[in-house]
């Protein structure tokens, strides 16, 4: 059983073969300009992804729906799924990103007004400063608990949604507070409620995320099949990316401050952290010239692969070098921690230019 309010860690592999997720590889020809973590294989999986690709090509509508949890801090493995959707937004996708702080409440016990402050405060001032305009008519952020259209079709789809299906998804068990196991459901009704009349009609959909939220796709696909003669929904494609190891080799969490970049961070602690990385590096100086190092298990080098270096040339010559000895991990991780410092400098007047649209992405009407 995955847990999507847990920590486990995942084996992609297994995944694709246990749970019928499809490798993303499969469409990497048919999509046009594909998105840097397409290509370089950190998407790497999906479910019916074949409909967006279509709707790509044929330039038809589609939604794309992301939520975001305010519990804690922005740090640069969250910039992923922000880049996701700045791709979207320029191939014409209507987005929609609920704040989940229905699930904030249950799950993490946030009071709701405090998740709106954060939400505002850190989600949606990053997501601005990162380019993703949420000013665009074909983009919608709204409150879980203030979307009426959200919050009745989750209780018109829980119909059809037993505690004993609940419980063999999530585990939930007698003591899981009732809050907590409806919340699945407000979710379910976030990516489905594109798909209704006052919504522009069915249509694919596809949610970006992480393979530890796949319970909830399955969850969603399942519940609009047996909706589909009620409200014709076409089931929501999905598409699934790695997680950026953690600077220490762990997770990268909010949590644990040292294995990770803040988007809030200095650019001199942001420095600091990527100078004390752990590395794929040898233990000498000598047998790294000899034998390399080891890139595929090197958090600095992640920092390039997801964020940093948008040149797939150089990303490869760096590789090689790695690879062959040729250079060494300290002057290796000057460099990056030098970029990194770069862009945080950059950053950080991006976020102050994006506070005051910030304060008013909340006041919009929801698109439905
Ligand atoms: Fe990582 Fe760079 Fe060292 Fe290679 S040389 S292991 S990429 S820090």
């Amino acid at each position: 059983m995955i847990d999507p309010w847990g920590s486990t860690t995942l084996d992609y592999e297994k995944l694709i073969e246990q749970f019928g997720i499809k490798p993303f590889a499969d469409f990497i020809g048919e999509v046009e300009s594909p998105n840097h973590l397409m290509t370089r294989g950190i998407i790497f999986g999906h479910r019916d992804y074949g409909r967006i690709v279509k709707a790509l090509r044929e330039k038809n509508p589609f939604a794309v729906v992301s939520g975001m949890m305010p519990s804690g801090k922005m740090h640069i493995g969250h910039k992923m799924i922000v880049d996701q959707l700045i791709w979207y937004q320029k191939k014409g996708a209507d987005i929609y990103i609920p704040i989940a702080d229905m699930e904030s409440y249950s799950a993490r016990s946030i009071d709701f007004e405090t998740s709106k402050e954060l939400a505002i405060s850190e989600y949606i001032t990053n997501y601005i400063a990162l380019g993703l305009d949420l000013e665009n008519k074909n983009t919608s952020t709204y409150l879980q608990s203030e979307n009426k259209t959200v919050g009745n079709l989750a209780y018109k789809l829980a119909k059809k949604v037993t505690f004993n299906e609940m419980k063999a998804i999530y585990g939930f068990h007698g003591s899981t507070n009732i809050a907590h196991l409806y919340v699945p459901l407000i979710q379910v009704a976030d990516i489905l409620h594109p798909q209704l009349e006052g919504c522009g009609g069915p249509k694919p959909s596809v949610v970006p995320v992480g393979p530890d939220q796949d319970p909830h796709i399955r969850l969603t696909r399942d519940i609009a099949e047996r909706f589909k003669s009620q409200f014709k929904f076409i089931p929501p494609s999905s598409t699934y990316h790695r997680f950026i190891t953690g600077l220490t080799g762990d997770k990268m969490s909010s949590s644990k401050p040292n294995s990770a970049i803040f988007l809030s961070d200095s650019p001199e602690t942001a420095e600091k952290k990527v100078k004390s990385a752990k590395t794929g590096g040898k233990d000498s100086l000598d047998e790294q010239r000899k034998y390399g190092g080891i890139p595929e298990v090197c958090t600095v080098y992640e920092l390039l692969l997801y964020h940093l270096e948008p040149s797939g040339k150089k990303l490869t010559e760096l590789y090689e070098s790695c690879k062959n000895g040729n250079i060494m991990c300290g002057e290796c991780k000057k460099n990056v921690a030098e970029m990194m410092k770069d862009f945080l400098i950059h950053f950080s007047k991006k976020r102050e230019n994006s506070k005051k649209t910030a304060q008013k992405i909340l006041e919009r009407e929801p698109k439905c």
